[in-house]
């Protein structure tokens, strides 16, 4: 049997951070991955991280703190997020940003995204960040990553510690001991119809884009030796993508954070645009159909970002998955929605804005609090058919602040951690951007620290 300090299960950012965390610390690390690549859904991410008080954020000119995106974290997860996650993520937010920078992720732009008072989506190129922290990995010669090598169960020693992993390689099955934890940094379940339909049946509609390996066999081993699930009534799709999109090609473009609006088959909005686009593609699959619109103007369009994941619209345009007309008319034409009820849709809602007050749906934002939306208004026009997606399933296990695995009585259960997108408890009834990515770096390491600091009695 092969034995080693920790054991990770995952390469994607979770499991990445971890086991450049352990090992830097000079923790002896085996890390798992069950695909013949590193990545996970990291690698098809948007790469927004959400960090407050950054560098980047000064030189804007952007004012944030802390105690600012603990607020916006809590209010937009419904305060049933386990608040000492929250705060956790927090007081360790701006050291991991620069402990990410350190290592050598690049941050590149910042905007504005879902479910935050200011500017706080730091970009990265989620490929690099991997490569980065896989290039550190290998340098460092105690950490050892075994790829095609899906990790199975787990096992308890007799004092009731999970202290092995079995898993298979080479067509065998192997054992691993891990004497100070076993770290699951194994994803969501985005891409298993099993868990799907038995945990969100409402999402039956939405398309599927996430990891290959995404199959929740993390929750599968934890749920074994007893832990706690959370979350899991909130398990919501993300609305933004074109229904011809997949994993290989992204098509997604926000226009409503920018000031475009939601119409449905009969021309008419149907939610607070402003609102986290999970909430947004909740309301959208309930429209006839399950068909809507974005719907934009040039006012919108001259917002658009290059290059960037969610507001590039130039590209959507170039793809040719954009209306683009002169008319309200013909927009109404391309989308075969009554032209008459898409005028007045718009009248009403350019009204509404002008006067500070959106009667129908109350919206007085560009996205969570911020920016002022514009009246629809300055031809050409677009319009962008858009749907559901089932990205990431922002559920799962109940961990404390230090990763700790906890069973239904709060208690923890010894040796097992987790961190990434199989926890539950961090998210709780919405969804901010970038706290996904975010929370993998931050609980990532801070599950190496707590496993690291423990002596243990084998
Ligand atoms: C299209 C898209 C856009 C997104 N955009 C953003 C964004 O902009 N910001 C944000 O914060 N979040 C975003 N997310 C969500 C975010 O990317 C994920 O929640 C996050 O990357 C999960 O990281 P992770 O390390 O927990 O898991 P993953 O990156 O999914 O890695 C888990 C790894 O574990 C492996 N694995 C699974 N089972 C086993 C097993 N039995 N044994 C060994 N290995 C196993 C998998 O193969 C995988 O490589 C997006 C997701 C998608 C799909």
């Amino acid at each position: 049997m092969e034995s080693y300090e920790l054991v990770i299960l995952g390469g994607g950012l979770a499991g990445m951070c971890a086991a450049v965390e352990a090992g830097e610390q000079g923790a002896s690390v085996l890390l798992l991955e069950k695909q013949d690549e590193l990545g996970g859904s990291t690698v098809l991410s948007s790469g927004y991280m959400a960090f407050a008080g950054t560098d980047m954020q000064e030189k804007a000119g952007i004012e944030d703190s802390t105690q600012y995106l603990v607020d916006d974290l809590l209010e937009v997860g419904g305060a049933v997020n386990r608040k000492e996650l929250i705060d956790a993520y927090g007081q360790h937010q701006l050291e991991t940003y620069t402990w990410l920078k350190g290592h050598g992720v690049e941050f590149r732009t910042l905007q504005a995204v879902s479910g935050h008072s200011v500017p706080r989506g730091h970009t990265i190129d989620p490929h690099q960040a991997i490569q980065v922290l896989y290039k550190r990995a290998k340098e460092l010669p105690n950490v050892k990553i075994r790829l095609n090598a899906p990790a199975k169960r787990l096992l308890k020693n007799a004092e009731g510690r999970i202290d092995q992993v079995l898993f298979e390689a080479d067509g065998k099955e192997h054992t691993a001991a891990a004497a100070k934890g076993v770290l699951l940094a194994s994803g969501g379940f985005a891409k298993s119809e099993e868990f799907l339909k038995l945990f969100a049946p409402h999402l039956d509609e939405a398309l599927r884009i996430g990891g290959e390996g995404n199959h929740g066999d993390g929750l599968k081993m934890a749920c074994e030796h007893g832990a706690w699930l959370l979350d899991l009534p909130y398990l919501s799709g993300t609305y933004g993508f074109h229904p011809s999109a997949n994993s290989a090609v992204k098509s997604q473009g926000l226009a409503f954070y920018k000031g475009g609006i939601i119409v449905n088959q009969d021309g008419k909005r149907f939610v607070n645009e402003s609102l986290s686009y999970k909430l947004l593609g909740n309301e959208a699959l309930r429209q006839p159909e399950g068909i809507s619109y974005q719907i934009w103007d040039q006012t919108v369009m001259e917002k658009a970002v290059g290059d960037d994941p969610l507001y590039d619209f130039d590209l959507l345009k170039r793809r040719r998955l954009l209306y683009q007309v002169d008319t309200l008319e013909e927009l109404a034409d391309c989308i075969d929605v009554p032209v008459e009820v898409l005028e007045n849709t718009i009248a009403l809602y350019n009204k509404g804005i002008e006067s500070g007050s959106d009667p129908e749906f109350g919206r007085k934002s560009l996205t969570h609090h911020y920016g002022k939306p514009t009246p629809i208004e300055k031809a050409p026009f677009y319009a962008f058919e858009s749907t559901v997606a089932m990205l990431a399933t922002y559920a799962g296990v109940a961990v404390n602040p230090q990763g700790q695995v906890l069973n239904p009585y709060n208690e923890t259960i010894p040796g097992l951690y987790a961190a990434g997108e199989l926890t539950g408890g961090f998210h709780g009834a919405g969804y901010v951007t970038g706290s996904s990515l975010g929370k993998c770096a931050i609980f990532g390491r801070l599950a190496v620290q707590d496993a690291l600091k423990k002596t243990t009695v084998v």
